[in-house]
């Protein structure tokens, strides 16, 4: 059969889809990714985190359902974090879905008794070939106020690190050069298995796959941590100097009610003895704004310390009340228009450091990954050690001859814009 999976969500989720489409691949199926093409089966990863993303989750089974009337597939399955979450309440609602997996039914669906979303073999990429999400580990012992997830993916499970060292070797000899590790809480990996985070041991560890030349963190939690990474980031060239760790909110009074006990002064002084280890890293953070503490004066402490701390790389969320959650009783007195506000001050602040910084690289040489060739610009499009995908910066070349998309250049950046440098290519790494 041919099986179109369409991915919802974060990256979590991608790499989801990755091992089940692995699985039917196994089963001789053909797999697709996000393809507006005729299929047998589309299968809907979900996400619901947020009030948005089941927004954007409905909207797309809908539009699957409305594919099928039109004879473009013959079945429309919904799993992910929706169906785990929701199950019930959308066999009552949408019940022309020809079935809603969550986690455990996965098995069924697979017809593999024994296939577990964590730990089974095999990935059939959706990212482009050279580079692969490696998700570390499931679920989150944190309980942050307003965050549904725990609820949907339970308590943390870490991934062996046998298994993870096996899978980024098979990555890497599919000719993927970036591993970006994932989690919902990266550092407190391990925690489950050795009672100690041994994130650092991980890397020390992936650091020795041939044929990986990055290993990019993501999702850091702020508190208690492991500095030990530090050192091996410092030690190792494959470990970027790129670190994302989403802060949220720096007022005690938000934090408290946030349930992330920490304050201003203890992140400015972790963020002061990442950057004095590693002077060049890049950080990217998220922040949430709206929450229902959250005043005038609250606000401006947050816009305050972005102001004072320039990250490299920054999102903010508006806070969206998600029911079963500890915040709920709190109702959402922020308007919407208000958290609009809000966000865009951080955003339009962020923007100005953004430029600033990257108008510091024009004239210099960088190292950049490329990651496509767009056509119609006539121009191909990369990314240097400080940026992700999709998420952060992007580096436009412009070259006279062609490139391989999945390689390293040499790149001269002649032109900084806020989100994006322009470059030209100098060689072949
Ligand atoms: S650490 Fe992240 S995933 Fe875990 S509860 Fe907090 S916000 Fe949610």
């Amino acid at each position: 059969m041919k099986i179109n999976i369409i991915t919802l969500g974060c990256s979590k989720n991608s790499v989801d889809s990755e091992v089940i489409a692995s699985s039917y691949a196994k089963m001789g199926h053909q797999v697709v990714f996000e393809e507006e093409c005729p299929s047998n089966i589309v299968l809907v990863n979900t996400c619901c985190f947020i009030k948005d993303a089941k927004e954007e989750s409905i909207e797309e089974i809908f539009h699957q359902l409305d594919r099928k009337n039109e004879g473009l597939t013959q079945k429309v399955y919904v799993v992910g974090c929706m169906a785990q979450r929701y199950k019930d309440e959308l066999m009552q609602e949408i019940p022309e879905v020809d079935g809603f997996y969550n986690f455990a039914e996965l098995a069924k669906l697979l017809e593999n008794t024994n296939f577990d979303l964590l730990t089974n073999e095999g990935r059939t990429l959706s990212t482009p070939k050279h580079y692969a999400y490696l998700k570390i580990s499931e679920g989150c012992n944190r309980r942050c106020s307003f965050c549904a997830i725990p609820n949907i993916r339970g308590n943390q499970i870490s991934k062996p690190i046998d298994l993870l060292i096996k899978e980024g070797t098979s990555l890497a000899n599919s000719g993927v050069k970036e591993l970006i590790l994932i989690a919902q809480d990266l550092t407190n990996y391990g925690i489950d298995i050795t009672k100690e985070k041994n994130l650092d041991q991980l890397l020390l560890r992936l650091v020795d796959i041939k044929g990986i030349e990055w290993i990019r963190l993501h999702y850091a939690f702020p508190y208690h941590f492991p500095y030990k990474v530090l050192d091996v980031m410092s030690a190792y060239p494959q470990v970027c100097n790129y670190l994302d760790i989403p802060i949220q909110h720096v007022s005690e009074k938000v934090l408290q009610s946030m349930s992330r006990p920490s304050s201003e002064k203890e992140i400015l002084q972790l963020i002061d003895t990442i950057r004095n280890k590693i002077p060049d890293i890049t950080l990217r953070t998220t922040l949430l704004s709206g929450f229902p503490t959250e005043g005038k004066k609250e606000h401006d402490e947050l816009v305050h310390f972005v102001e004072k701390v320039r990250f490299n790389r920054l999102g903010v969320f508006s806070y969206s009340a998600e029911e079963d959650t500890p915040a709920f009783p709190l109702g959402d007195p922020v308007k919407p228009k208000e958290k609009e506000r809000r966000v865009q001050e951080i955003m339009e602040l962020q923007e100005g450091i953004s430029l600033e910084l990257n108008a510091q690289k024009v004239a210099s040489i960088m190292r950049v990954l490329t990651d496509s060739f767009e056509e119609e610009e006539n121009c191909y499009i990369g990314r240097t050690e400080g940026d992700s995908p999709d998420v952060d910066n992007e580096v436009i070349i412009g070259t006279e001859q062609p490139l391989t998309v999945g390689n390293f250049y040499d790149i001269e950046i002649m032109e900084a814009l806020p989100y994006s440098l322009i470059g030209e290519y100098r060689k072949l790494l």
